[in-house]
């Protein structure tokens, strides 16, 4: 299999080249040449098998260059470090209510499903194509990503890793976990602005074709983890087919019988790896793309009108604040091709701003609707949903599963919301909606055992264990001056 990018051209990479690689010499995205299909016969095999085999047996349909059997090593690695088995559990809430729990990993957040197979991709990759330079991993983050980066590639061979994000963006434990991060090769910086200010920095990094060249004198060569990274993408596809395949087996579905996946979206890379599974022959009927205030996305599957011209709002669900989301792109790719595509993004650049074609709006609203859900509607939703069911629930998490209750209310379809934090991770929104005060100073982890003494659930180990590690990296810096933080 091959990758091209999303914005045409020449280019035409194996995997381990575009995992290596991170972003298209035109700035576009890679995507695979063609979509490999989910046969009956692939179906009933995945279904005999554990999490790690099932991602194997996946990840070498989009991964043909990659031996077999080094990925089912990396794969039963990486899920090994997670806290329940299966990794990502499909948990019944009620009738045609389901949660897919992606937030057992090291760093509680679903980011893990990625990044803790990702680096072992990368390194192969490395490998494969005879590479000598360090692969410096350059990653802007909203919260959950760096710190799910940083875990993921530390100490990891041939590879440095420096994150930047936004100093106002993200939740104290959030920076408490990044700031407090260990390994020999893990720098962390914050930036002065918004978290699309520290993308968009990361990006003009990557477009500046003599600061490469820079780098590369001294031996490095940059490379991405962002989920515009197809070795980040690849592995959420596992999830999607994972879940279906568990719920055949619980006996709460038919074979062939159609769900929806309710997924809250930010850069849009979750949700676009559960379209390549529907595309992939997956029976789906509806993905829900979940916004908070931040509803770019809303807008966008009710008018076809994607427009950046807009407040940027600091929400509850801080991994979701982001106005641009980059992995659009792709969905647009298989939509629209790659000449529009390519159009589009030049007036998204140029204007913040494009439209697409009715037609093109009509095919994308047969499988994809938006809908968003205001910052009181999180916070209620996380009490009713701890009264009703005893599930403690994330912010994020929170935002989809409004969407899911709405969504299914007026259509009666099964629906599997997207679990992708663990309510630890944010914990003092979640004691505001509970209208529990934080009592104490226990530091920035009083919210986290005030929420445990209160709903009687355990702290997870990870968090936990941030209590008194040491900060490492502290200040901010300005957007101006990320090239030189990281030739420093
Ligand atoms: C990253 C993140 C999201 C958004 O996922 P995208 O792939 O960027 O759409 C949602 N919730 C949490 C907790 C996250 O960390």
């Amino acid at each position: 299999m091959k990758y091209i990018s999303t914005r045409g051209g020449i280019e035409t990479l194996s995997s381990a080249q575009a995992i290596k690689k991170g972003i298209a010499n035109n700035g576009g995205l890679f995507v695979p040449d063609h979509i490999p299909l989910l046969t009956d016969s692939l179906f009933d095999k995945l279904a005999k098998m554990d999490y790690a085999e099932r991602a194997a047996e996946i990840l070498s349909l989009f991964l043909t260059d990659y031996d077999k059997t080094e990925l089912l090593i990396d794969c039963r690695a990486a899920y090994a470090n997670f806290d329940t088995n299966p990794p990502a559990p499909t948990v019944k809430m009620g009738e045609g209510k389901y949660m897919l729990e992606l937030f057992h990993g090291p760093t509680c957040a679903f980011k893990d499903m990625a990044l803790q197979i990702m680096p072992r991709l990368l390194s192969r990759a490395l490998k494969m194509t005879g590479e000598k330079k360090t692969a410096y991993i350059l990653v802007a983050t909203s919260g959950d990503t760096g710190k799910a980066a940083l875990e993921g590639y530390r100490d990891v061979d041939g590879v440095r890793i420096k994150v930047f994000y936004p100093v106002d963006g993200v939740s104290d434990i959030q920076k408490l976990q990044m700031s407090t991060q260990q390994g020999s090769n893990v720098s962390v910086q914050a930036i002065e602005g918004n978290f699309d200010d520290a993308q968009n920095g990361v990006k003009r990094i990557f477009a500046d074709k003599e600061f490469n060249d820079k780098l590369r004198e001294q031996g490095y060569i940059l490379t991405s983890a962002n989920s515009i990274n197809w070795g980040r993408l690849a592995p959420q596809i596992v999830y999607y087919i994972s879940s279906y395949i568990d719920l055949y087996n619980m006996g709460e579905i038919k074979r062939g019988e159609q769900v929806c996946f309710c997924v809250p979206t930010g850069n849009f890379g979750n949700i676009f790896a559960g379209y390549l599974a529907y595309r992939m022959g997956l029976p789906v009927k509806r993905f829900i793309c979940a916004s908070n205030k931040n509803n770019i996305l809303t807008d966008f599957f009710n008018t076809g009108v994607y427009d950046r011209n807009r407040e940027f709002y600091q929400t509850s669900s801080p991994s979701m604040d982001i106005l641009i989301s980059s992995n659009l792109e792709r969905l647009l790719f298989y939509v629209c091709g790659k000449d529009r595509t390519s159009n589009y993004m030049k007036q998204l650049s140029e204007t913040g701003r494009y439209e697409i074609a009715e037609q093109e709006l009509e095919e994308i609203r047969k499988i994809f609707v938006g809908g968003y859900t205001d910052e009181d509607g999180t916070l209620s939703e996380i009490k009713t949903t701890f009264q009703d069911t005893g599930k403690l629930i994330d912010t994020h998490t929170a935002v989809a599963y409004r969407q899911a209750e709405q969504y299914a209310e007026e259509t009666g379809d099964k629906v599997v919301t997207v679990s992708t934090a663990s309510p630890y991770k944010f914990a003092a929104s979640v004691l505001t909606a509970l209208n529990k005060k934080v009592k104490g100073s226990r530091g920035v982890l009083s919210p986290l055992y005030e929420l445990s003494d209160q709903t009687k659930t355990a702290i997870p180990a990870p968090l936990a264990s941030l209590q008194g590690k040491a900060v490492r990296f502290s200040g901010s810096i300005s957007k101006e001056a990320m090239p030189d933080s990281l030739l420093d």
